[in-house]
């Protein structure tokens, strides 16, 4: 029988685990999970309701509301109280209350058993901050994904123009810094590369050239693990 490995990909706002996450889950009939979403979903519902960061009983109650369909790969959805919310969350804004309601220790504790249960069966490509180092320790694969600050701002830059958005690339890399500070610096669950995962520079690379590196890697586990 095949073994489904657990994958996990790790790394700071723009060094593209997004993307090459999504595009080796399709390319390998894995399912995808994006935790960024999770975050964004409870800051979006935080926002409209006017719910502090210090009101840890209010946010708990969110995370019990979100739910996540995975029974398809390729783009996650996220839902909260039954609404689909994926589509409002992905702003600068929301990604920047995100890093703040992060920091909770009581969101990330209810958070945690909806994650581990998406991914309790493997086959599955997880990303996020803290996949490798809390949620998943004894994954198979393990990546971190970094990049140049700049080469990270100009790629967020561009992909919010090609949105429709509008945007400054100043206040883009700014954006960046800040967020990468608060995750690298929380007490919980702060952002790092798991000991035992393959660090990845992304700069100066291209989406095709990220996903090669990442299949040659992963087809050795795969066949290490006999599937
Ligand atoms: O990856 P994305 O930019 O969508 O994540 C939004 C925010 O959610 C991040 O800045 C980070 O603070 C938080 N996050 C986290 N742990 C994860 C995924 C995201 O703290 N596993």
């Amino acid at each position: 029988m095949k073994k489904r490995l657990m994958i996990t990909v790790d790394g700071p706002a723009g060094s593209g685990k997004s993307t090459v996450s999504r595009i080796l889950a399709e390319k390998i009939s894995y399912m995808y999970l994006d935790t960024g979403l999770l975050y964004r979903a409870i800051a979006y519902r935080a926002m409209q309701h006017g719910i502090s960061i210090a009101d840890d009983e209010a946010l708990r109650e969110l995370c019990d509301g979100i739910n996540i369909p995975l029974e398809t790969c390729g783009d996650m959805r996220v839902l909260i109280d039954g609404e689909d919310v994926s589509d409002n969350v992905r702003t600068e804004e929301i990604g920047m209350l995100a890093s703040s309601i992060s920091a909770v220790p009581a969101v990330r504790d209810a958070l945690l058993p909806l994650q581990r249960s998406a991914g309790k069966h493997g086959g599955i490509v997880t990303e996020g901050r803290d996949m490798g180092t809390v949620v998943f320790p004894n994954a198979d694969v393990k990546f971190f994904l970094d990049a140049d600050v700049d080469e990270r701002a100009r790629r967020r830059y561009e992909q919010l123009i090609e949105n429709g958005g509008n945007a400054n690339l100043d206040e883009v890399k700014q954006g960046l810094k800040v967020r990468d500070y608060r995750d690298t610096r929380r007490t919980v669950a702060p952002l790092r590369p798991a000991d035992d995962s393959v660090v990845i520079d992304t700069t100066g690379i291209d989406v095709e050239g990220v996903i090669e590196k990442m299949t040659i890697i992963v087809e050795k586990h795969a066949r290490q693990a006999g599937s």
